[in-house]
């Protein structure tokens, strides 16, 4: 068979998951393209936390590194868009937004989530700053300080409880959690949690843009130093909505499925980091692309060879 695509593997985002990848198939002698929009989730933040080796890195600086890092062993990266994904005979065709078409022999889809929030005036500005998703990443850094928990569905309730390790002065803005029942409002009371069921309309802000607080619907006020906050999660995926791969229906919404080594329903494409698994950090994220690459290696390693053996017994 000849073989007619531009690299072994395509890997779609540079970010955590797609550079571990691009890291493992490097080292395994292996061509790769890596296509990236240069949007990865985190660039709100000035830093990152729990990401051992790495605590407090910016992570521009992180990705600069992990990027430089795979082009050591070869990977090469391109500014490109994904639009849509299409089989071929040995391979899959990536069709970039500006109509390119590039082949490859497997591909693995690592584009992430975009977050969307809710549309309240002041709350996207701090977004990673002051406005915030996981207290894993910024508990720390706000910890004893007087925090907002802005449920924007019943998970908030899950969200206050958890906020509460950081911080004794915990306001639950519980208007979006639906109504809060006896026995709820007694477990959140006995640990000083305050429900404040009116709903917010406004982030208020100081001269430097620092949060001051909630403005509620009724005019009155609440003081705070940060918000904790879900985003409504949309992975990156549109360009392989023609291939009807299985998905998993989770609570953060509808995710590819792939397995622990990252093989979705489709042979020859793999996902990793926040594209199938929204709860994936930035570790989680590099472990699952770090498999990923590997795997995706082993597949091509028995391809290799079943494709040399085909030559002899053809020959
Ligand atoms: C504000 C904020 C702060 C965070 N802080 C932390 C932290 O401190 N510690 C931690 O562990 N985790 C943190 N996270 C979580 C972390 O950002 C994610 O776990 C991690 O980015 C997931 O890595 P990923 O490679 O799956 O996706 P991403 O890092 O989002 O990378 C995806 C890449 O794909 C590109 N892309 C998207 N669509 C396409 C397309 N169609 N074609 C080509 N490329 C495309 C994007 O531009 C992006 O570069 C934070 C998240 C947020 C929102």
């Amino acid at each position: 068979m000849e073989n007619t695509h531009e690299v072994d593997v395509i890997i779609l985002g540079a970010g955590a998951a797609g550079l571990s990848a691009a890291q493992m198939l490097g080292r395994s002698l292996r061509s790769v393209l890596v296509l990236d929009t240069a949007s990865p989730r985190n660039r709100f933040a000035a830093h990152m936390h729990g990401i051992l080796g790495g605590d407090g890195l910016d992570p521009r600086d992180f990705l600069a590194r992990g990027r430089a890092e795979a082009e050591a062993y070869g990977a090469q990266f391109r500014t490109a868009g994904a639009a849509a994904v299409a089989e071929t005979a040995t391979g899959l065709d990536v069709t970039t937004t500006d109509g390119t078409v590039l082949a490859a022999r497997r591909l693995i889809a690592a584009t992430g989530v975009r977050d969307d929030l809710p549309p309240l005036p002041g709350l996207a500005e701090g977004w990673g700053r002051d406005v915030l998703h996981c207290p894993y990443c910024h508990g720390w850094e706000v910890r004893g300080q007087r925090l907002g928990v802005l449920a924007t569905s019943p998970m908030g309730l899950h969200h206050a409880h958890l906020i509460r390790q950081w911080s004794a002065d915990v306001v639950f803005l519980s208007a979006d959690a639906g109504p809060i029942d006896e026995t709820v409002a007694r477990t959140l009371g006995a640990r000083d949690v305050v429900i404040e069921p009116r709903r917010v309309v406004e982030v208020t802000r100081n001269d430097a843009r620092a949060l001051t607080g909630v403005r509620l619907e009724d005019g009155g006020h609440v003081e705070l130093d940060a918000i904790f906050t879900a985003a409504d999660l949309h992975p990156n995926d549109g360009y392989l909505a023609g291939l009807d791969l299985e998905r998993d229906e989770m609570p953060f919404g509808s995710f590819i499925h792939a397995d622990f080594a990252g093989r979705t329903s489709h042979p020859r494409i793999f996902a990793a980091g926040n594209i199938a698994n929204p709860m994936a950090n930035v570790p989680i994220s590099m472990s699952a692309g770090t498999m990923a690459g590997s795997m995706v290696n082993m597949d091509l390693v028995t391809e290799d060879f079943a494709l040399a053996t085909e030559r002899i017994d053809a020959a």
